[in-house]
Parts: structure tokens; sequence; C-alpha cells
């Protein structure tokens, strides 16, 4: 199998090759088509397994890029795996119109909301700062067609998953929400009844 089989533009697919990323790992090879196909998805897998492409490049070709809303979504437990997830988005979108925004904890309130201003498409955020800008007005998560929360098991851990869902609530029906979790507790199965439609369970 390839990226190219799968439906994955060109343009990421040249990307994928400068990283010597060549062939989808089995999380990718079953979440790409079905993330693409506009399903809730709820994804079991192990960090190294290679989630965040997973997710990562069938959002990307979700964007409008014309558009200037916040259309995408992705809620982190930690500040580190924040900063690898822009990373990551940030080597896909280079010399592209898609705008990607750090909204991570522990990191300059101001200057974030400064950042904003330039109207990124892709926000990846810790819950308790997306919050916080959601309070302050300087955010809006209304035009979402994309939410994904990775690590949800430890969002649980965490104590975050009350701030996620209150997230969720800015959004609007119809978008498409995706979990990725190494476990999966009763917990995250309750969340995941209340939030998502139908979704398709990939495990590997
Ligand atoms: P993740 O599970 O998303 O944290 O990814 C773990 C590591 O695997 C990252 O360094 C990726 O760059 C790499 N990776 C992701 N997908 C692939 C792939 N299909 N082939 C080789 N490496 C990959």
């Amino acid at each position: 199998s390839s990226f190219s089989s799968l439906h994955i533009e060109e343009g990421y697919v040249r990307k994928l090759e400068e990283m010597d990323i060549l062939v989808p790992s089995p999380i990718q090879q079953e979440s790409i088509p079905i993330i693409l196909s506009g399903k809730d998805v709820v994804a079991q897998s192990q960090t190294g397994s290679g989630k965040t492409l997973a997710y990562a490049l069938p959002l990307l070709q979700k964007i409008d890029k014309s558009s200037k809303e916040v259309q995408a979504i992705i809620i982190v437990p930690t500040r580190e795996l924040g900063f690898q997830i822009v990373q990551t988005l940030e080597l896909l979108t280079e010399g592209s119109d898609i705008r990607i925004q750090g909204l991570i904890g522990g990191a300059a309130l101001s200057r974030q909301i400064d950042k904003l201003k330039l109207r990124p498409q892709v926000v990846v955020g810790t819950p308790g700062r997306v919050m916080e800008l959601l309070k302050l007005r300087k955010l809006s998560v209304h035009y979402v067609k994309i939410a994904v929360v990775d690590e949800v098991d430890q969002v649980f851990d965490l104590g975050s998953m009350q701030e996620v869902e209150a997230i969720f609530k800015g959004m609007q029906r119809g978008r498409q929400m995706l979990f990725f979790s190494a476990t999966m507790p009763e917990p995250i199965q309750t969340v995941v009844s209340r939030w998502m439609q139908e979704p398709a369970y990939v495990q590997i």
C-alpha cells in the first residue's frame, strides 16, 4: 500500500518522502480512508504507531484554504505532545496557505492572542488554555468541522475531560470527531456515546 493509494494528495506524499515516510503504518492504512469518508472515529493506538499522521493528513486535506476560520482543533493532554504535533503539521504545510497555531498552556497568552489575529485554520491546544481563550473570546470553535482529542486516556487522568466537553459545546452539529487513545476505559466510552454518532472503531 502507499499514501497515494489512500488518496493522500501528491503535495503531502512528497513531504512524507522528504521525511523518509514511504509506507503507511497499520493505523494509517485503517484510519485514513475512514477519516476522509467523514465518519467519527475512535482509534486505539500506542505512541509510536504513527497515529499523528493517521489523523493529521486527512485533517489537512479537509481544510478550506480560502477560509480564515478555525476549521480544525487538536486537543492534547500535555505541552510536549502539543509542540510535537505543531512541528509535524508545520512541516507538512510548509509553503502552503494553511496556518497552524499552538494554544499550549505555559506559553505566553498575549503572544497566542496576537497569533490568532493571523487567522489560523488549524489549532493545537491543551484544554485549559483553549478554554481560557474561548472565555476571552479570542478564539471561536463555531466553524470547527473536525475535532481531534489525542491521548484521550491521559486527558481523563489529568482531570481535563470536563474542559474538553465544554469546548465541544461551542461547536456546531455535524462536525467530525476523532478520539485517539492507548486504552479505552469506561469513562471514555461514556463520552464517546455522548458526542459521537455511529463512530468507527479502529484497533491496531
Ligand atoms: P506517532 O505514533 O505519531 O508519535 O509517530 C511516531 C514516529 O513514527 C514519528 O517520528 C513519525 O515520524 C514516524 N512515522 C509515522 N508514520 C510513519 C510511517 N508510515 N513510516 C515510518 N515512520 C513513520
